[in-house]
């Protein structure tokens, strides 16, 4: 009655399976050997009950075991019918055919075959040994009855205790630990009662007619249909948890290549006893097959195939297919996506110099190797501006300005030496880190680089002549990157102003910065005691329909002396000095305030976007006044936008600040989309449902250069199901073109500059009444 599916390496405990084997021969032979030694004989009734084993062998109920399935079989109701109204020997022996029988039609490798047939009789050499020992007590009494209960319980036993152990043993564990002892009870209650059919036809037989006999064909059959249906509920049960474990860790099977490895196992484990591959052609013939897709590749098809063409594929095992590759698909195109992208947004597609985010890695990076190795190593940093280049672009136009700038490109990298990196900043500024280079050496570079530069070069046939303003800055002690990169710009100025095409190195007396630094850092502090920072708000609107979706609230601080500070160049300050904690919480604090007035005057629900900094989010503070925020003004739907991704790690202190925020009911939005590079490999695993792709993006977007940049993160948004945002829109054009591109927000100097909360009420008023209708009218 038991067979047993090996699940794990079938070369463990042979040994073992053999004893059963050669324990279920033993009972076989004592079996015949009784059934010859005493008259023989030959019941029509009993041959009829042998038949009936081989039918109920097929319709085992299904246990899962830990190391695989065990599968327990009705037949046995047969074997005590048989044991019962015939001699044991006579019953053991057509057993054992029928078991014989049965294994040949089976087509499981031979060892299970072989376990199969040795356990099965062993276990009817327990249920006919109980009936024996029972011999004694009257016929068609209770007495009678509980001994039959007592031998299907011994056959019961038998079965799962063997199996168990064999399985346990193949699965290299303790030969007893694979016993579940807690979910035995009620299969044992099960096959105890529906095994006492066959006493129920032994009593039918002594007294009543045989045609009687017939009758037990009724629960017979309703129990094997029954116990087809739970396995085949229990199977799909079994197969959706698969599938959604499989979509839950696709993301983590790696490249290509590793995702697809890992799908092929997925798909033998899942569908059972199958071997998939990956090939060119569909499927053929009995095996089944559904199409690979990845972007940029020709069709293949993942085909399976089972050893037995007698184990039929079903539309289920063919819906299971389609969904596994499917799900490999989306995680092998997903990540495609996220490499090309963090291409592009480590280089500048223009020139293919390294951007600004590589160029400040390198930068960082260089800085801390200097750190360790002393103050022989020496690095500088070059800021090269072309002069001039302007009025190229404006009188030849765009195309030419393109060329002219790659053409530089390539004359400043000729000037450098491998280790040295060459990065496009933007418009018509590049910069230079040499990583290693002697007192003077940067000048060195500078005057080679003005020679290139200044070569004449043909664009449209005709000639053109640029030159550059270099400013130079060598790396004084404990330097960090954004200070050098000033340097470097002041002394660049210095030049131009002094009439460009040269050089300048910089000099402390050309800032009188370290001063001013230390002004500014102790204003902040007065600043942030006394809480004069205030709220800018900008409007985000819906790019189809022109409505106004939400306010950005940005940081504004007006020093009495030192003016308008912008918050590019505070919030840097108020990180390094721990004061960004408070200075959030407080924008937190005003941004509501302004926000419920514009909500109400607004009427309807309005979004609020308030910046954090990585630094902040763990604070504990920020989840409270979040939650408080929240539950006290539900008409505000809150967002936090995350600047610099990048500096935020994927760890789990990280994702739980995150997802606490998130459960507090605030959004959380990536800023700056597509400058931190790393920001988007892990970003699946961040609750964010928002990217703002970056300004320095949208900028130049209609003079092409950064639309692969804009597309692959409208792409792959969709394809991670992120709702995006696109600020720094300055132009109509601008706003069309992303909206076409299914970018649904926007956020810019087009729609409004950020403004006081008075300018944005009034602006809220205005727009409601007659704008929305233009914006309307303009975006369709
Ligand atoms: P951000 O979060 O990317 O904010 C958008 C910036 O783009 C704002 O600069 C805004 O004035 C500017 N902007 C909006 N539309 C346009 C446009 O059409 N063209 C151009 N060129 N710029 C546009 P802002 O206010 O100077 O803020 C600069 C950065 O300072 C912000 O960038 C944000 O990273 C940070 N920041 C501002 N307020 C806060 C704050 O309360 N907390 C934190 N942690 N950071 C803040
Ligand atoms: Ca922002
Ligand atoms: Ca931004």
């Amino acid at each position: 009655m038991s067979e047993h599916v090996p699940a794990v390496d079938p070369r463990r405990g042979w040994a073992f399976d053999a004893l059963v084997t050669l324990g279920g021969v033993v009972v076989a032979i004592i079996g015949f050997a009784l059934w010859v030694s005493a008259p023989m004989t030959m019941h029509p009734q009993a041959v009829v009950a042998a038949l009936l084993v081989v039918v109920m062998t097929q319709f085992p109920l299904v246990l899962p075991q830990r190391a695989g399935d065990a599968a327990i079989g009705f037949e046995a109701s047969a074997l005590v019918f048989m044991v019962l109204m015939t001699s044991t020997g006579e019953a053991l022996s057509l057993w054992f055919v029928a078991q014989l029988i049965t294994q040949l039609l089976d087509h499981r490798p031979p060892r299970v075959r072989l376990f199969n047939f040795g356990i099965t009789n062993l276990s009817a050499g327990a249920l006919a040994g109980v009936i024996v020992l029972g011999m004694s007590v009257r016929r068609d009494t209770i007495g009678e009855l509980s001994v039959t209960l007592a031998a299907c319980a011994a056959y019961f036993l038998v079965d799962l205790i063997v199996t168990g152990m064999s399985l346990a043993i193949e699965a290299g564990e303790p030969p007893f630990s694979g016993l579940r002892w807690t979910g035995v009870p009620l299969p044992l209650l099960c096959f105890v009662g529906i095994d006492t059919l066959g006493y129920l036809g032994a009593v039918l037989e002594r007294h009543l007619a045989a045609w009687t006999l017939l009758l037990l064909l009724v629960p017979v059959g309703t129990i094997l249909v029954a116990v087809r249906s739970i396995n085949a509920v229990r199977t799909s049960h079994e197969r959706l948890s698969q599938l959604f474990a499989a979509a839950a860790t696709a993301p983590d099977w790696g490249d290509a290549a590793g995702t697809e490895a890992r799908l092929l196992e997925e798909v033998s484990r899942v569908l059972r006893r199958t071997t998939a591959r990956i090939l060119e052609r569909p499927a053929i013939g009995a095996e089944i097959s559904a199409p690979l897709e990845v972007r940029g590749h020709p069709v293949r098809h993942v085909v399976a195939w089972r050893a037995r063409a007698t184990e039929k594929f079903d539309s289920d095992d063919v819906r299971t297919l389609e969904t596994l590759v499917g799900i490999a698909a989306a995680a092998i195109n997903r990540r495609r996506l996220a490499d090309e992208m963090t291409h592009l947004a480590r280089h500048d597609p223009l020139t293919g110099l390294a951007n600004r985010t590589v160029f400040t890695d390198r930068l960082d990076h260089a800085l801390e190797l200097r750190r360790d190795a002393g103050p022989a190593k020496q690095v500088a940093i070059l800021y090269c501006d072309l002069d001039g280049f302007k009025s190229v672009n404006d009188r030849r136009g765009h195309e030419s300005g393109d060329l002219l700038l790659a053409i530089v490109a390539g004359r400043i990298q000729s000037c450098l030496r491998p280790g040295d990196t060459a990065a496009r900043l933007g418009g018509d500024e590049f910069a230079v880190l040499l990583e290693q280079v002697t007192t003077g050496g940067a000048e060195q570079v500078a005057e080679r680089m003005l020679d290139q530069i200044a070569l004449p070069l043909k664009i449209d046939g005709s000639e053109v002549r640029v030159t550059a303003s270099i400013g130079i800055a060598y790396v004084s002690d404990e330097q960090r990157a954004v200070d050098l990169m000033r340097h470097a710009d002041t002394a660049m100025y210095r030049i131009k102003a002094a009439g460009k095409n040269g050089y300048e190195l910089f000099h402390p007396i050309m800032q009188a910065d370290s001063m001013s630094r230390l002004r500014l850092e102790d204003a902040l502090r007065v600043a942030v005691q006394d809480k004069v920072f205030t709220v800018a708000y900008q409007p985000i609107v819906d790019l189809a329909t022109g409505e106004l979706s939400s306010f950005e609230a940005l940081a504004r601080w007006e020093h009495p002396e030192l003016g308008v500070i912008a918050p590019d160049r505070f919030i840097p300050i108020a990180e390094r000095l721990g004061l960004i904690g408070e200075i959030g919480l407080h924008m937190l604090e005003e941004a509501y305030v302004g926000g419920q007035a514009l909500q109400s005057r607004l009427g309807r629900p309005l979004g609020l976007a308030v910046n954090v900094s990585p630094l902040q989010i763990t604070d504990p503070k920020l989840v409270r006044w979040v939650q408080s925020c929240v539950a006290r003004h539900p008409q505000i739907g809150l967002t936090l936008e995350l600047t610099e991704m990048s500096r935020l790690g994927d760890d789990d202190a990280t994702v739980r600040a995150l997802d606490g925020l998130v459960a507090a009911g605030a959004v959380v939005a990536a800023d700056d989309f597509g400058t931190g590079y790393s920001s988007i490999s892990y970003l699946h695993r961040l609750p964010v449902t928002t990217v703002k792709i970056d300004r320095s993006f949208t900028k130049d977007l209609t003079v092409g250069r950064s639309l692969p940049v804009v597309k692959g993160v409208v792409a792959m948004a969709r394809a991670m199901d992120l709702t995006v945002v696109a600020e720094g829109i300055e132009d109509g054009a601008t706003s069309a073109e992303l909206r076409d591109m299914g970018v649904r927000f926007g956020q810019g100097y087009y729609f409004s500059r950020p403004m006081s909360l008075d300018d944005a009420l009034e602006w809220v008023a205005v727009r409601d009444s007659a704008t929305v209708r233009r914006y309307a009218v303009a975006g369709a």
